[in-house]
């Protein structure tokens, strides 16, 4: 009878530690095999240099340490590189690497599609939607550091730096598995990226941002989009059950903010729909009195949405508002455009399956 065997990359360093223990294991074992992994990128128990030959063959006979499969790698003539992986469902996610002077950021997915439906967004209106599982979010971390040779996670000059949920999916309609891999992330002993690099973005799922404040203390981007009900309502409907006025007051609770530690609000300019000079003066009355960056995202049109990027001369007057309300350099330059690696261009082509189906096989939290 062949044995199931356990992937380790599901675990949290606490689950590994059970894990050797019910196997009589030493529990000092587990803090050997997550160094291996994860400040070494090791994929097999052979080179543990630390650990006995029957050990080594136990593990490989009851777990393994898994690689996601890549389908295909696009290189942008920026740097910026985009993978689409294959999961073992056959669902696919992306993620991007963006390199920059003073860092590297890798966007990762937290879902196969978005059940949220924001009307600017591409991932959006993909019929297949399932939460990834941690293996599968931190899986995409580690194709990125296999790839550019990355290991170990704390030597010098690393590439990745930065970590941003803001791939396909919403990260807080996957809590646990987002908050389980961002823990993975952290973890001294490991890959070891500080909560102060890594930021994690929603549209606003309120309940959900107190706990990852005073959980994970990650820094938080919203997707604000526009400073009314009545139109974020059309651009980001999940607005309709957590309302403008109650997503500010929790910002304005999130734990620990300092000049140095800001709420990101991130702003798609919409030609004709939210970019008037007007909207730039209420954003900047409805933020005021919380620590906060502005991030304007031209939107990136894809086949078939309904809207077009503002024009240049909409994007500066929208802009001046907001840096003489004393707000840096807020407009996001376009990374990857010639891989379609931006945002809202996120999107496989996984096959369509009807919603209901969907959410028969895989509930996922009630919103
Ligand atoms: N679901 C999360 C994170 C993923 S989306 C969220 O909504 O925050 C990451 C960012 O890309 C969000 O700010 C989102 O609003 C933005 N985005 C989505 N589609 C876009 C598009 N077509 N053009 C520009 N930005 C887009
Ligand atoms: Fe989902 Fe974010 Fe896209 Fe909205 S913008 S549909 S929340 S991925």
């Amino acid at each position: 009878m062949s044995i199931l065997k356990q992937d380790l990359l599901e675990l949290s360093f606490e689950d590994l530690k059970t894990f050797c223990t019910t196997n009589n294991l030493p529990k000092f074992r587990a803090t050997q095999i997550w160094r291996w992994i994860y400040c070494f990128g090791l994929k097999s128990f052979e080179d543990m240099k630390n650990i006995s030959k029957t050990d080594k063959y136990f593990l490989n006979e009851i777990s393994y340490i898994p690689r996601l499969e890549i389908s295909e790698i696009h290189k942008s003539k920026d740097g910026t590189i985009k993978w689409l992986i294959k999961l073992k469902d056959k669902s696919e996610i992306e993620t991007v690497y963006i390199p920059q002077d003073d860092r590297g950021t890798v966007c990762l997915s937290s879902q196969v599609g978005c059940t949220l439906n924001c009307s600017f967004c591409h991932t959006g209106t993909q019929a297949l939607v399932r939460n990834l599982t941690a293996g599968e979010i931190i899986g995409q971390l580690m194709v990125v550091m296999d790839h550019l040779q990355d290991w170990p996670s704390g030597k010098n000059g690393r590439k990745v730096t930065n970590i941003v949920m803001m791939g396909m999916g919403e990260p807080l309609l996957n809590y646990e598995e987002v908050s389980k891999s961002i823990k993975i992330m952290m973890s001294d002993d490991g890959i070891s990226i500080s909560r102060r690099r890594i930021t994690l973005s929603t549209s606003g799922i309120i309940p959900f941002i107190d706990i990852a404040g005073s959980d994970l203390g990650v820094n938080l981007a919203i997707s604000l989009h526009a400073v009314n009900d009545d139109l974020r309502n059309k651009l980001v409907p999940i607005n309709k059950k957590y309302n403008l006025e109650e997503l500010i007051n929790t910002c304005r609770n999130y734990p620990n903010l300092s000049n140095s530690r800001r709420i990101t609000w991130e702003y798609v300019m919409i030609r004709g729909i939210n970019d008037t000079v007007e909207d730039a003066k209420k954003l900047v009355e409805l933020i005021s009195g919380i620590p906060s960056k502005i991030n304007l995202i031209p939107f990136n049109p894809w086949p078939g949405s309904l809207f077009e990027t503002s024009s240049q001369k909409s994007i500066d007057q929208f802009a001046k508002v907001i840096m003489d309300a004393g707000y840096a350099s807020p407009v996001r330059k376009p990374r990857g455009q010639d891989i379609y690696a931006a945002c809202g261009q996120l999107k496989s082509e996984t096959e369509k399956i009807r919603r209901s189906q969907i959410n028969k096989l895989m509930p996922l939290h009630s919103i």
